[in-house]
Formats: C-alpha cells, sequence, structure tokens
C-alpha cells in the first residue's frame, strides 16, 4: 500500500509537468467543434439512472479477419485500425455526420517510467476521425492511423483528467466525446500479473455505461470464439437494431476489404432484401386510376346519380348537387369564352359562401386552374400573385371588389348582374372539361428567397389524391365534413372537394366560426359532421375550450407535427383520428396514420395511392431503417413544379431513380425523417429555416427579406421563438445607420407579407451574434423584451378597463396601452379565442370573433362593443347554445361550492 500511494503521488506530480500539459493542448486541438452526433434510437434518451445493456454476438469469420490483417500489413497499419475505419464507416451513415468519435480501451499497459515506478495504467483514447470528401478505404485507413499514432504519442494524459479539463457539456445525458466505445482483443490469451492469472475477457457490464460497446475478438482458441460483441444501452435500442447495425458492419467490412482503393461514399450498406423492402415494398402502393377521371368528372357523374342529394351547406344557404351543377356549368360555360390567357389560370378572391364552392368548380370546369386569393393578404402580395401568375381574370364578389387589385386582370363580381359577364348570353355548349395532364390549381406558398411561388398541381395529382382519400381514411354519402380551411392552404381542397367525389355532404364554416372554437363545437353537433380536418393548434383551441368531444367524428390533423399529447387527448373524444403529412408539392397529404392513445412516438403513417417515399442520405442512397435522412417523395402526386420557376423546380424536382418506373419525378421535402422497422415513417423535423406558425407555412428567409428592405433597415433575422409557450416569429434588425423606425419597419412587413408572417416581435439590434464560423448565432439571439408599455394611456372607461386587464392577462403584460394594436402587443388569432372567452363572461355579453379582429385597439373595441350594446344585436343560435353552457358551467360551480362563498 505504501509503494501505491508514493506511486499516486510521484503521478500527481507528473501529470502537473510539462509533459501532460503539451498533451493536454494536444487533446484541446484533437477535440475542439466535436459536435458528436448520437447514433440514431429507437427511443428518445432519458436522462435517468443507469441504463440496462443488451447484448447482441455476431460471429466474425476468420477468413474475414485473414484478409483484414493482410489488409492492415500492406498499409503498414494493424488490423485495429483497419476494423475501426470500416466501423466508423457505418457510424458515419447512422449518425449522418463525417465527424466520427469512439472511445477506445487502452488497457493492461504498463505507463511511462515515472520516478522509477511501472505503474498499470488503464486509460480511454478517443480517436476522433473525419471522413469527409470522400476518401478511398486505404486513404481513410491512413486517416485513422495518423490519429492513432498522435492519440499514443499522448496517451498519458487520463480520461478522467481530460473531462475535468475540458469541462464537456453534460446535461444532455450523455457520456463526455463518445458514445461508442470500440475495443479489440487480439488472440486473448490469459495475463499472467503478480503470480495471479487472469482472463482478459471484458465482460459488459450490466449498466451501459455508453450507448455502444463494440469488443471484437480474433484469434480465439476456436473460430467460436471470435465474434463482434455489441454491449449496448437497451433503454435506447431495439435487439433488432443492433442486430441490423452488426450487419451492416460486417458488410462494410466485406465490401471495403474487397475494394480497398473504391470510395467510401460509394458503399452500399444495404443488402439487396433491405433494398427491396425499403424502394419496392413499402412503396407498393399502386392504385387503379381511370385515366379520363378529374375532380370536374366525378361531381358531375355524381349530381347524375344524387341530383337531390344536398352538397353544400353555408350558414343558411344550402345547395343540392344538381344546384351545384348548374351554377358551376353557368359560370364554367362563360370563363370558357373569355380570353384566359395561354396559362388558363383564374385568381379567385371571395369570401367562405357556397357559392365559392361552385366557383372553384365553374373555374375547373372551363378548364382553368383556380389561384386562391385570400382577401386578408395585402393588396401588393395579391398584386403579386395576380401578376406572377398571369392570371387574366379574377373571380370575386361585390363586397371585395376594392380588395382585388386589378394586375393586369379583369375582375369580375360573380353576385353582380349587371357585369357583361353576366349579361352577355352564354355559349351554348358547355367545356369539355379538363384532362388529367391539365392543371388543376396554382398555389403560392412562402419562398425563402424573398417571394412566394407557386406550385402547379395537375389533375391527376389532384384526382388520385382524393381517390385515395375516399378509401382511407374514407368518406362516404352518408358523410357530412365540416370545412374549416381558407382557400390559400392547400388542404382545403380535401375539405370540399373530397366530400363532393363522394356523394357526401360538405359544411362551409365561415372566417369568424372557423377561428371561433365555441361556434365550431355548436357546429360539429347541430351539423352533425362526421368528418373534420384541422391542423393541430385548430384542434388545441377546441380542446382548451373544453370541447367534450363527439364519438362520430373522425378528425383529420395535419400540417405541422402532431404531438404525443394532442393525439392522446384527442383519441378519446372522436372515432377515429389520423396523422396527415405532406407538404403542398406532392399534392396536400401523401403519408397518413391513424393514431391510437398510448406512448410511442408518433409516426406519419405510410405512403397514400401511387405515391413512393423515399429516405435518402445526402448522397442519395436510402437510409437503413431507423437511421434519419431527408425524406423525398415520388408518385402521382408530384406538382409539375414552380410556376415559371425552373431553376426552383430543377432544384427540388429530379427524376426518380429508384424502381418505381421510368419517367417520373421526386420531390425533395426538405423533412428530416426515418422508417421503422414496421415500414411507418417519422417525421424529425426540418432540415432548412421553413417554419410553422400555427399551420402556416413559412420561410424564414422570406421574412428576412422582406424586412431587409424595410427603410433604415441593413441586415433582418427571423426566427421562430418560444418564450411565452406558444411558437410566435421574431425578427432581429440591425440598422443601416442611426435608429430604425420599428412601427415603419412593421407597416413595411404589413404591406408585402401575409398577415400570419408578420413578426410579432421586431427587435433593433447593433449587430447580429455570431458563431465561431462567421454565422449567424440564431441561438445566441436575446429573447424579445415585451412589447413596449410605455406611456400607457389608462383606460377611460368600465369597457376599456375590463378588456385591458384582458388583454393583460391573455398577453402575459403588467399593462396594456389603450390604443395599442393586440397583434402588435404578441398576440395573434389563437390568443384571441382567450380573449373572446373572457370577455363573455365579464361583459355578459358575446364579442363575436370577426369584431376582435377589426377593433385591434382596447379603445376601438370598447368603443364598438358600447354602440352595439345600445343596439340591441342578434345572437346566433350558436351563441346563444354556447351561453347557455357557459352559464349552466358557471351554476354548476356555485351550486358545487355553496358553502366556499366565504372563505377567501
Ligand atoms: P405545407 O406545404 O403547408 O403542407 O407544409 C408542408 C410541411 O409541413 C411538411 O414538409 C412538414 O414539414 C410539415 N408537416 C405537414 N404535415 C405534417 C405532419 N403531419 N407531421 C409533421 N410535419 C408535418
Ligand atoms: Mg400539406
Amino acid at each position: 500500500p505504501v509503494r501505491y500511494l508514493d506511486f499516486a503521488v510521484a503521478h500527481r506530480r507528473w501529470l502537473d509537468g510539462p509533459r501532460l500539459q503539451a498533451q493536454l493542448a494536444y487533446w484541446r486541438g484533437q477535440l475542439a467543434g466535436l459536435e458528436m452526433p448520437d447514433l440514431p434510437p429507437d427511443r428518445p434518451r432519458v436522462i435517468a439512472g443507469d441504463a440496462p445493456a443488451g447484448l447482441v454476438r455476431l460471429p466474425f469469420p476468420r477468413d474475414l479477419q485473414d484478409r483484414a490483417q493482410q489488409l492492415a500489413s500492406r498499409d503498414r497499419a494493424t488490423m485495429f485500425m483497419v476494423l475501426i475505419a470500416a466501423f466508423k464507416i457505418v457510424l458515419s451513415r447512422y449518425t449522418g455526420s463525417t465527424d466520427t468519435s469512439v472511445g477506445t480501451p487502452i488497457s493492461n499497459r504498463p505507463t511511462a517510467d515515472v520516478e522509477g515506478l511501472v505503474g498499470m495504467f488503464v486509460n480511454t483514447l478517443v480517436f476522433r476521425t473525419d471522413l469527409s470528401g470522400n476518401p478511398t478505404f486505404r486513404e481513410l485507413v491512413g486517416r485513422v492511423r495518423a490519429t492513432a499514432l498522435a492519440g499514443y504519442a499522448n496517451q498519458d494524459l487520463s480520461f478522467d483528467r481530460l473531462v475535468s479539463a475540458l469541462q464537456p457539456d453534460r446535461s444532455t445525458g450523455r457520456a463526455p466525446f463518445f458514445q461508442v466505445l470500440f475495443n479489440l482483443l487480439v488472440a486473448p490469451k490469459p495475463v499472467r500479473l503478480a503470480g495471479l492469472e487472469f482472463e482478459p475477457i471484458r465482460l459488459p457490464a450490466l449498466d451501459a455505461q455508453f450507448d455502444l460497446d463494440v469488443t471484437v475478438s480474433v484469434g480465439g482458441r476456436t473460430p467460436d470464439d471470435d465474434a463482434i460483441a455489441l454491449a449496448y444501452n437497451a433503454a435506447l435500442f431495439d435487439e433488432a437494431t443492433m442486430r441490423r447495425f452488426g450487419g451492416h458492419v460486417l458488410r462494410v467490412l466485406e465490401r471495403v476489404i474487397a475494394d480497398p482503393d473504391g470510395h467510401i461514399d460509394d458503399i452500399d450498406l444495404l443488402d439487396e432484401t433491405e433494398r427491396r423492402q425499403l424502394l419496392v415494398e413499402w412503396n407498393a402502393t399502386a392504385a387503379p386510376l381511370d385515366p379520363h377521371e378529374t375532380v370536374v368528372s366525378r361531381v358531375q357523374a355524381q349530381a347524375r346519380a344524387t341530383p337531390d342529394a344536398v352538397a353544400v351547406v353555408c350558414g343558411e344557404a344550402s345547395m343540392t348537387y344538381a344546384d351545384l351543377a348548374r351554377r358551376a356549368d353557368e359560370i364554367a360555360r362563360r370563363l370558357a369564352a373569355l380570353d384566359l390567357g395561354p396559362e388558363r389560370i383564374v385568381g379567385l378572391c371571395v369570401g367562405r359562401s357556397a357559392d365559392m364552392v361552385a366557383a372553384l368548380l365553374g373555374i375547373l370546369q372551363a378548364g382553368a386552374a383556380y389561384l386562391p386569393l385570400d382577401p386578408a393578404f395585402p393588396a401588393d402580395r395579391l398584386a403579386y400573385m395576380v401578376e406572377d401568375s398571369t392570371a387574366t381574370v379574377v373571380l370575386t364578389e361585390s363586397a371585395l371588389r376594392e380588395t382585388v387589385p386589378e394586375a393586369g386582370a379583369r375582375v369580375i363580381a360573380l353576385d353582380d348582374s349587371s357585369d357583361p359577364f353576366w349579361t352577355t348570353p352564354p355559349p351554348a355548349t358547355a367545356p369539355a372539361g379538363p384532362a388529367q395532364a391539365d392543371r388543376a390549381y396554382l398555389l403560392y406558398t412562402s419562398g425563402s428567397t424573398g417571394k412566394p411561388k407557386g406550385v402547379e398541381i395537375p389533375h391527376r395529382a389532384f384526382v388520385n389524391f382524393l381517390a385515395s382519400m375516399a378509401r382511407e381514411p374514407g368518406m362516404s354519402a352518408s358523410d357530412r365534413l365540416l370545412a374549416v380551411t381558407t382557400l390559400s392552404f392547400d388542404i382545403a381542397g380535401l375539405e370540399l372537394f373530397l366530400p363532393l367525389v363522394t356523394g357526401a355532404t360538405v359544411v362551409v364554416a365561415t372566417r369568424d366560426q372557423a377561428m371561433d372554437p365555441g361556434a365550431l363545437a355548436a357546429l360539429l353537433a347541430s351539423q352533425q359532421i362526421t368528418v373534420m380536418q384541422a391542423t393541430p393548434a385548430t384542434w388545441r383551441l377546441l380542446l382548451d375550450d373544453e370541447w367534450a368531444g363527439r364519438p362520430e367524428l373522425t378528425i383529420l390533423c395535419g400540417g405541422e407535427a402532431m404531438t404525443r399529447e394532442l393525439a392522446n387527448r384527442l383519441v378519446p373524444r372522436a372515432r377515429a383520428v389520423w396523422n396527415m403529412y405532406g407538404p403542398t408539392e406532392t399534392t396536400v397529404w401523401s403519408t397518413i396514420e391513424q393514431v391510437t392513445a398510448g406512448d410511442e412516438v408518433i409516426s406519419i403513417g405510410r405512403p397514400i395511392a401511387n405515391t413512393q417515399v423515399y429516405v435518402l442520405d445526402a448522397a442519395r442512397r436510402p437510409t437503413p431503417v431507423g437511421v434519419p435522412g431527408e425524406l423525398w417523395i415520388g408518385g402521382d402526386g408530384v406538382a409539375t413544379g414552380y410556376f415559371r420557376r425552373p431553376d426552383l423546380t430543377a432544384a427540388r424536382f429530379v427524376p426518380d431513380p429508384f424502381p418505381a418506373g421510368p419517367g417520373t419525378r421526386m420531390y425533395r421535402t426538405g423533412d428530416l425523417a426515418r422508417f421503422r422497422a414496421d415500414g411507418r415513417l417519422e417525421c424529425l423535423g426540418r432540415l432548412d429555416s421553413q417554419v410553422k406558425v400555427r399551420g402556416f407555412r413559412i420561410e424564414l428567409g422570406e421574412i428576412e427579406s422582406v424586412l431587409a428592405a424595410a427603410p433604415g433597415v441593413r441586415q433582418a433575422v427571423a426566427v421562430v421563438r418560444q418564450d411565452r409557450g406558444e411558437a410566435a416569429l421574431a425578427a432581429y434588425l440591425v440598422p443601416a445607420a442611426g435608429a430604425i423606425d420599428l412601427d415603419a419597419a412593421r407597416e413595411h412587413a404589413r404591406q408585402h407579407l401575409a398577415p400570419y408572417m408578420v413578426p410579432t416581435f421586431l427587435v433593433e439590434l447593433a449587430e447580429l451574434p455570431l458563431t465561431p464560423n462567421g454565422k449567424v448565432d440564431r441561438k445566441a439571439l436575446p429573447a424579445p423584451a415585451p412589447p413596449r408599455t410605455a406611456a400607457v394611456t389608462p383606460p377611460a372607461n368600465e369597457t376599456e378597463k375590463t378588456i385591458a386587464a384582458v388583454w393583460a392577462e391573455v398577453l402575459g403584460l403588467p399593462a396594456v396601452p389603450v390604443d395599442e394594436n393586440f397583434f402588435d402587443l404578441g398576440g395573434h388569432s389563437l390568443l384571441l379565442a382567450q380573449v373572446q372567452r373572457r370577455l363573455d363572461d365579464r361583459l355578459a355579453r358575446q364579442v363575436p370573433m370577426l369584431e376582435l379582429f377589426q377593433y385591434p385597439t382596447v379603445r376601438t373595441l370598447a368603443a364598438r362593443i358600447d354602440r352595439a350594446a345600445t343596439t340591441e344585436t342578434a345572437v346566433s343560435p350558436a351563441v346563444r347554445e354556447r351561453m347557455a353552457r357557459q352559464r349552466a358551467a358557471l351554476e354548476r360551480q356555485r351550486t358545487a361550492r355553496p358553502l366556499q362563498g366565504d372563505a377567501q
């Protein structure tokens, strides 16, 4: 024991000497900027105590060992270097990073002579290798060799000391510097130590210290002793995953030994069976589709089959299938007689009504494509869309006439019977209707370079989509769907046309009903709705309003990730809940999944009819099951491209190289995804700066370029922040000189961006924080201060006081200036529902959602409310029902606690 203490003292003294300081400097440099991506786990990591270990053992054939040894000898490397190089190729593919780090134990090695003492020192070295630049395998072994030799030369610094010196972030629950340990045991012979004999076998610990601990043993007493043993963290990985991983290691080893001069990026991890499963079996979605069928021909057939069935309901109005066909035909004939330009695109800028549906159908029947123009968008943006689309005609209604920019197009109000459109007698023959190759709609979505881009969807894609939806989730003539989505969101296409191609009824909610959870709940009940589709935000709105659910209802939820928490709240409240996934560019939804309650990770399911999905790595190779890659989508849903943007189109739509069929294309989604072992997909987020806020698709780049053009702004960065729970947009502006007029910047944003793209927070910064390599460090941007509340004019009367108090509660602000805009204070449409609820309670009268929008300051809203109070307003049945419900709830509360009234 004395000698041992001496040794420890001596060792510590030695550690602080110049030699160890030099080694520390080496490791500091070697490990700088190490990101250490995870092996993709089957289950999310939870920071808990010890994790159980699992063990998978794969035979390691002698013949393969011999060839690995020969290759090593030829290049003055060791077997260990060859094995770890091959292993790192697999690791790099699994983690999606060319920066790999692996720990390797150096055991039972005599340490350097320390003041005359020789000790046994067990250490762990970190092997970090850069696999970038697509080297050949031999080049890679060369890199590994160089790293190994440098590592050995600096091996005296103990791992513990390295950790305490470099202080890596441990908050993530991961081991420092590496997650994977790799160890080679060559010809394990008993070791003699102090006269005793030890079996030098590393028994995997019962608790997994690392995510994966690999031990390769070679040259054992019998070939059966030789194995690749994977001891893994069983809280993270399934055994099947580890077997697959081990199989990939062996396969890569075979490949690199057979062809050491081949480049590592050319190595295919997958064998034939895996390729077939990923590319063919899980994409076997072929479903016959009549090549002449379009949404128009299908609705017309329905009108012939069930002319008296109700097709569309909106408010008090309703249309039978015969009414709908007649009205669409009227519009179609007249449109077809106009000059629609070579591209035949017709804008539609109308409020939500039954006639909106007829107009859409009429446009399609005229052989034109519809271009949705949201009346809530600023004139500038609408004008851009009309011009860019080359639309020569825009259909609108008298009330919106002033809103619609002409931008070179003829504007026709559908309800203006004096317009020559209506007074000119229609052609005697109806237009032939579209073919499948014709464009059905042109839908503008946010563009990262500053201008929205138009996605062109052909009829074939649209009718294929509808036919697939009619089968699953399913729709039939007895169904009643409640349509809540604005036309400028492609999912409105399902809401309006899926009922019509199946003989069902579509009930169109008005804009303010769609934003009012009470009104929605009332409509769901009174209209006996069986299907409703919405984004997660809208479903949460309903749930937060204590919607009790509806056992007859099929819920379609999509446009943004569905969380487990949301699924678990929805499932018990409905007949069925579906998670729907898809970008606009592949026609509404491309994969779907019925969701059940439980705790397994939410999946986006499998591809719909005639659709292929591929998860590919950066070199466009399919990634193995469980390994994240970018999701690409092929098949009938793929859009024609971006309208008149060949460069953008070529960047995102490419020929499909897989067995799906020659001549087809696939679309690059920008979503990170992976396959689960059962063939269902998991969506893991975005690979770019496209975001979703309350279901709206936004390119942060578009907000940035618009704001960078605002007066006095030199540079702008936009981000989504969740400082107050809900996602909100914030933009950080750097002044060109002096200070920025933030009000002017906001006004500029309002004039050019869709309302949902205008940042809630505008923050002026003298300069932007940068990362070490000079990019904007988005994570380091400061939390926006709550909107300015200086110079608060106090509320002037009771109504103003009540409103100001409610806003302050909902917005989380200490006080609210009476002339400040609700939306500038951080408010948004979903918060308005809370405002509405609270105002209902405190003012004892219903404030319509629309008014909350139209009167966005405390002062204007109070004035409006006080004016309305004197001129008795009609209360709709939905509102009456809602107020009755609230009164009953209040009553229940009161009667439940009759004696507690004085307690406080
Ligand atoms: P959009 O073109 O508006 O339909 O937006 C498409 C994008 O929304 C996709 O690329 C995804 O990033 C996201 N998205 C849509 N549906 C889902 C879903 N069910 N789960 C996760 N992300 C979704
Ligand atoms: Mg979509």
